[in-house]
């Protein structure tokens, strides 16, 4: 019998995974837009290459827990009321807005595997608490490489749009 916090660390682990390929699909929508801004797109595809062994990582830690992989719902069926904000705001193709919703979406990775990781110590899985520490180092790392160029960014946009180079992939 699961108890109650193994219930939960699982729960997470599932949305966790589910955040990872939402975070995916929205960052390769923004890399494919990007190409007036090489550095911050060779960031994002990192990034990329980051998020998509996460989602392995956690699968690997859902395996340890017994759950069913093929009981993992697929990404399109259930964004988050989150997930569903932020990807309205990445159908605009302005770089700025697209760096404050990576911005703000680096933070809500962050407070998942902070809380997967109190989650997996109590539950007494400690190589799950060390692969969530792991993901959590690579997405505060995203977050302050975001926080240092959105400064960049926004004035190398204010620029293109004062000498009229924006074209509608600004
Ligand atoms: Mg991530
Ligand atoms: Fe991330």
């Amino acid at each position: 019998m699961a108890t109650e916090t193994e219930k939960h660390l699982t729960d997470w682990l599932r949305d966790a995974h589910a955040m990872e390929q939402q975070a995916e699909k929205m960052l390769e929508g923004q890399a494919s837009r990007l190409e007036h801004y090489p550095e911050l797109r060779a960031r994002i595809e990192q990034h990329i290459q980051e998020t998509r062994g996460q989602s392995k990582k956690l699968e690997e830690c859902m395996s340890q827990m017994g759950v069913d992989l093929s009981t993992l719902k697929d990404m399109g069926a259930k964004l988050t009321a989150f997930g569903q904000a932020m990807s309205g705001m990445l159908v605009s193709d302005e770089v700025v807005k697209g760096s404050m919703a990576s911005y703000s979406f680096e933070h809500f990775e962050i407070a998942s595997y902070k809380a997967l990781i109190q989650a997996a110590e109590a539950a007494g899985k400690p190589e799950v608490a060390r692969v969530c520490q792991e993901i959590l180092k690579e997405e505060e790392a995203m977050a302050k490489w975001l926080s240092d160029h959105l400064d960049d960014t926004t004035r190398k946009f204010l620029e293109r749009a004062e000498s009229g180079q924006l074209t509608a992939k600004s």
